[in-house]
Order: C-alpha cells, then sequence, then structure tokens
C-alpha cells in the first residue's frame, strides 16, 4: 500500500531519509556557538547569519554526506530545530 509522506507517525521521519531540508532556511545567529567567520553573513537588517550558497543550502552542508560540517560548533536555533517538528514536516513537503 502506497502511503503518502504526509501521513507518516513524525516517529518514522528521520533526517537519514531526508536532505537536509531544513538547511536552507535562514540561521539567525542569536548566541556565539563557535561558527567559523568563513560561514557567517550579515542579512539585510544587519543581522549575523549563516551563509547560504546560490541554490540555498548553508554553505556548512557538506554536500557529499548531506551533514553538517561544524555539528559541535552548529547554531543554536540548528540544535533547537526537532526532527519530525512541524517545521521539519513543512520543509519536507516542500522540499522532498
Ligand atoms: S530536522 Fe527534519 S527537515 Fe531537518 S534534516 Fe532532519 S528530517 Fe530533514
Ligand atoms: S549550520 Fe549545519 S545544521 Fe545548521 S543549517 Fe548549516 S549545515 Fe544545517
Amino acid at each position: 500500500m502506497k502511503i503518502d509522506a504526509t501521513e507518516l507517525p513524525a516517529t518514522e521521519i528521520t533526517c537519514s531519509t531526508c536532505h537536509a531540508c531544513c538547511c536552507r532556511l535562514e540561521v539567525l545567529l542569536i548566541s556565539d556557538t563557535g561558527v567559523p567567520e568563513r560561514h557567517i553573513t550579515h542579512n539585510d537588517w544587519g543581522a549575523s547569519v549563516m551563509t547560504r550558497l546560490e541554490d540555498g543550502w548553508c554553505s556548512a552542508l557538506n554536500r557529499n554526506t548531506m551533514m553538517c560540517s561544524i555539528y559541535e560548533n552548529r547554531p543554536w536555533i540548528c540544535r533547537e530545530f526537532e526532527m519530525g517538528s512541524d517545521e521539519c514536516i513543512a520543509e519536507r513537503e516542500e522540499h522532498m
């Protein structure tokens, strides 16, 4: 039986079956977690944000593994982004 991905329980949604969908969102740097300067830029309002490349993905995303290359130093917002949350599901629906 074909099951629509949107009907999967949140427990069946994992980052390992994703394509780093949430790593295309704008990530504000609201605390110092040691993000390397090369991945930091400033948005139109002067706030520090993670740099995103032309295709929208965060510059810290390892394109070979599709995992965060600065995991130990990832921003607070990335730490708080919950797998299986409404925001996670929304990103998956938009990009997968
Ligand atoms: S948190 Fe959600 S959107 Fe982000 S990589 Fe994991 S499954 Fe994908
Ligand atoms: S810092 Fe890491 S977890 Fe956060 S958006 Fe960039 S690649 Fe994704």
